[in-house]
């Protein structure tokens, strides 16, 4: 990637189809929500799709899934594909993995071997999604395996659309990403980049006192966010 031929890098994009098998029961039901609720028909590209588009307007894009089998039930896809699609497009495309903190050590294992055999420069956790608050303890075996790489841990924060006007959101519980979570971790863990994706709150000027911490302004409400963030 030559940077100074790009005009911006999207920090936060999703891969939602990279091994191109059927999604597992209910998955199409819960994309298809999800494409109303972003206005979205073509919610899942392919990672080759997503490359070209950023490519054609010089832009790099990060780009990871989201390993939430335990909590929703629906495969993983693999971290290792992504990150070797990603290496196919390295122009454009920044890998980062995603590990279910339920995982453990397992998952601690599994984080140093990607950031090591598959270039993977970051992780992506969506606490909604995955069903757990960013300060558990049973997370901090991962977040060591992250912040001794000195790789970015990127935490969804806020509303979700996954899920939405689906019965009972589909499970999906916005407890979890309420950001005040994650004061613990840049707390505990001040040599981790921790981003937090999308305006939220509480906490939106707070977080400001870490130096660890920084924010992305994408929002996840279709019709953008409230005035209260647009003013600040
Ligand atoms: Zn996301």
């Amino acid at each position: 990637m030559n940077v100074k031929e790009l005009v911006a890098i999207d920090i936060h994009t999703h891969a939602e189809e990279p091994c191109g098998t059927h999604p597992d029961d209910g998955y199409d039901d819960l994309q298809a929500a999800m494409a109303v609720y972003f206005n979205q028909p073509n919610n899942r590209p392919t990672i080759e799709e997503t490359a070209s588009y950023y490519r054609e307007r010089k832009i790099g894009a990060v780009i990871f899934p989201v390993d939430a089998e335990r909590e929703t039930g629906y495969r993983r896809y693999p971290n290792e594909e992504v990150a070797e699609k990603a290496a196919a497009n390295s122009d454009v495309l920044i890998p980062f993995a995603s590990i279910d903190p339920a995982k453990g050590k397992t998952g601690a294992r599994e984080a140093r071997r990607l950031i090591r055999d598959f270039g993977i420069r970051g992780f992506k956790f969506h606490p909604s999604m995955q069903g757990f608050y960013p300060n558990d303890r049973s997370a901090y075996v991962l977040y060591e395996a992250i912040a001794e790489a000195r790789v970015p841990a990127l935490f969804h924060t806020g509303q979700t659309g996954v899920g939405s006007g689906m019965p009972g959101g589909a499970g999906i519980r916005l407890k979890y990403s309420n950001p005040m979570f994650v004061d613990d971790v840049a707390v505990d863990f001040p040599e981790m980049p921790i981003i937090l994706a999308h305006p939220s709150f509480p906490g939106r000027r707070k977080h400001c006192r870490w130096p660890n911490i920084s924010r992305t302004s994408i929002s996840t409400c279709p019709a953008g966010p409230p005035n209260t963030f647009r003013r600040s």
